[in-house]
């Protein structure tokens, strides 16, 4: 997706609709900088303002991530183009997510035995600062442990073993889910079933 093309072509449909950055942030409701930003090619719209930034421009969704105004004999192919790319970017950012959730994993373990072994020594001439490590090593854990499967539970989807069918489900059954690494028990929201979901990007 070519951010500088897109930003190029919506700061030309903000002057051609009578808009400054001014006004057209206001209309939409959001900070001046966020239309600075795209306009520079910084990044996209949010997803939740595309509609009715379109709406404002009178163009498509498609335009929009095309950066110019598709003609209707092109508009399947460079839609599809589109849509392909946008799921290999969130393909790409859910791979880096889930390397984080092993860095996160890692890190709270291993702060975690750190604190172990530092407060086993002196346990006896200093019960209470034992005691206090003992319990923050635990705290980070569990605050790494948590993050970890926020992580998890919206990274990719889980894919049901009967159907094949993809889900996200909530933290709540991801949480309370019997695991072996990422491959973990739930019910399917389609079949009904339980079984063994792998993750899938
Ligand atoms: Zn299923």
């Amino acid at each position: 997706m070519d951010l500088k093309k897109i930003g190029k072509f919506i700061a030309e449909n903000r002057k051609k609709a009578g808009f400054s950055q001014e006004s057209l942030a206001e209309e939409l409701d959001i900070s001046n900088r966020s239309i600075s930003k795209w306009e520079r090619g910084i990044c996209l719209p949010e997803t939740a303002k595309m509609p009715a930034l379109c709406k404002l421009f009178g163009i498509t969704i498609n335009d929009l991530f095309s950066g110019e105004i598709v003609d209707m004999k092109n508009n399947n192919a460079k839609s599809n183009d589109n849509l392909l790319v946008l799921a290999k970017e969130k393909e790409q950012k859910d791979r880096q997510l889930l390397t984080l959730e092993w860095a996160l994993g890692f890190i709270g373990l291993a702060s975690f035995l750190a604190m172990v072994f530092l407060s086993i020594p002196i346990a006896e001439s200093h019960f209470s600062l034992a005691a206090a490590m003992f319990i923050a090593g635990f705290v980070i854990f569990m605050a790494a442990a948590f993050f970890a499967l926020r992580i998890e539970q919206t990274a990719g989807y889980y894919k049901c073993a009967q159907c094949g069918h993809k889900h996200v489900p909530t933290f709540g059954a991801v949480f309370v889910a019997m695991h072996l690494g990422r491959t973990r028990h739930l019910r399917c929201p389609k079949c009904g079933q339980k079984s063994w979901q792998k993750k899938v990007l």
